[in-house]
């Protein structure tokens, strides 16, 4: 007999644990599906661990650094068993708060399987059947394994499989050289590991513009990190010391051989295996499933968020679809997926936080722009922290005084950006933050300066 539910979420992320509480705190009946861990990609193999051991490869960097800040240590060397363990306690401790919450939430029923549609308001679970007026899909995504050549012969990492490494990789080979294969190579190489990144096009992260894609390659590069850019001839064999990457067929060094290899090349969504034709549920060429405005999907019961939407990739987009339906449906209000401004940071050290348009973004839109930068050479705070890597950039738009974008590549960048981005989404004038008293002495006081300093280009 099929079991009734007013709601089922497919996918316990970072969108469905949420909404199911406020459609369960609503009075209605939820049953939530999750066929791995609860929590998803963040918690369990993406933002979370991730940052938990980018901030032991700091520890490890700044301590490495003693003699500069007047101390002394003996030889910094990495415990990966101890660097392991730091990380899965974090990841423990956030899955089994989500998992309890779930578990002990009213009129929801958490169901562990892997769900497909049977019909457009029908999913099977474990063989059972339960149907639901609404059904929310957050299925999420998973690292994209292309079929390169001899990429079956060898074993390879992916971000999910590197949870399991609690070892130095001797030579660790970064096959992309984007977000997350940036992330891997710099806190590899801090805990002791030879790091290659190869990337197939010719800059690091390609969407950045390109002097802060040039500064970040240069802050790789002095902590011995290599890179082999414009590898256009990709491809994967057994080596004796490992892993034989291809990497040119015409010149130059052909192969790069490494101890380990670190898949990195892009996120694929979980939509193939969901049974959406029976759903009628209409995916892109990419998989990813086709939302409108308010994430509907091409059956008005049925949503789509979080990185399965392909309309974000982040932890905050997720949650920010949530707030939208649950708003719109709990709540009566009309909120919108396209009210939401670009915003994420790279979790290199210094980080750079993103906000709004890049500068050649803003170039390509015809408006008339104003750019001002500052390196950290001349941010008081990042001197007397002794890290004044990476540069303070704003685009702002000359005619109507609209900030447009930052790249904050530099100590505190994600945190400062929230400054920018505050501005954008307050669509006020760059005037009013000359007329603010920052606190001194933090990176955020040197915002009006750089503001006052912006030039049209
Ligand atoms: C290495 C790495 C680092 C990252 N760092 C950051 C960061 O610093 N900041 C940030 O904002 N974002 C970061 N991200 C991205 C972030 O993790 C994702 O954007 C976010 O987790 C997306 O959430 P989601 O709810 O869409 O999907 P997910 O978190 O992927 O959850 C989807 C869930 O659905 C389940 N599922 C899938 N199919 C089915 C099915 N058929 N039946 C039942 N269950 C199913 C999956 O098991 C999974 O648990 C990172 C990602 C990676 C890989």
């Amino acid at each position: 007999m099929t079991k009734k539910f007013d709601a089922i979420v497919i996918g316990a992320g970072q969108a469905g644990p949420p909404l199911a509480g406020s459609l369960s705190a609503a009075g209605q009946t939820v049953a939530v599906i999750e066929r791995k861990f609860i929590g998803g990609t963040c918690v369990n193999t993406g933002c979370k661990p991730t940052k938990t051991m980018v901030a032991s490869a700091y520890a490890m960097f700044m301590a490495r650094r003693a003699a500069e800040y007047g101390f002394s240590t003996g030889d910094i060397k990495a415990d990966m068993g101890a660097v392991a363990a730091r990380k899965d306690k974090v990841i423990m401790d956030s899955r089994s708060g989500v998992e309890g919450w779930l578990d002990g939430m009213e009129r929801c029923t958490v169901f562990r399987g892997h769900a497909t549609f049977v019909s457009p308001h029908e999913v099977s679970v474990n063989g059972e059947a339960i149907s639901a007026d609404r059904i929310f899909i957050n299925v999420g995504g998973r690292a994209n394994v292309p079929s390169m050549p001899g990429i079956d012969k060898v074993s390879y990492l992916t971000n999910s499989t590197m949870m399991e490494v609690d070892f130095l990789p001797e030579h660790l080979v970064i096959v992309g050289g984007s977000y997350i294969g940036l992330e891997f190579a710099q806190m590899f190489r801090r805990f002791g590991s030879k790091v290659t990144v190869v990337e197939k096009g010719p800059s690091l992260i390609g969407r950045e513009d390109p002097e802060v894609s040039d500064a970040i390659k240069t802050i790789l590069e002095e902590e011995g990190i290599a890179f082999r850019l414009k590898a256009e001839c990709i491809s994967f064999a057994p080596h004796e010391e490992g892993v034989s990457v291809g990497v040119d067929c015409d010149y130059g060094d052909r192969a790069v051989v490494g101890t380990h290899v670190l898949l990195a090349i892009g996120r694929i969504p979980n939509t193939g295996d969901l049974g959406l034709d029976k759903a009628g549920v209409k995916i892109d060429e990419r998989g990813y499933i086709t939302v409108d405005d308010e994430l509907r999907t091409s059956q008005p019961h049925i949503f789509a968020l979080g990185d399965c939407n392909g309309r974000g990739a982040f932890t905050h987009t997720a949650y920010n679809d949530f707030e939208i339906v649950a708003a719109n449906l709990l709540d009566n209000e009309s909120r919108r997926l396209s009210d939401r401004e670009t915003a994420y940071a790279l979790y290199i050290d210094p980080p750079l936080g993103r906000a709004g348009m890049t500068e050649t973004e803003a170039r390509k839109s015809g408006r008339k722009i104003l750019v001002g930068t500052r390196p950290m050479t001349r941010v008081g705070r990042a001197v007397e922290r002794g890290e004044t890597k990476g540069f303070l950039k704003i685009v702002a738009d000359a005619d109507t005084q609209e900030l447009l974008g930052a790249a904050f590549l530099g100590a505190s960048g994600d945190e400062v950006v929230h400054g920018i981005l505050d501005m954008i989404y307050a669509r006020a004038p760059y005037t009013v933050m000359q007329r603010m008293v920052p606190i001194h002495p933090t990176v955020s006081e040197l915002l009006p300066t750089v503001i006052a300093e912006m030039k049209p280009v």
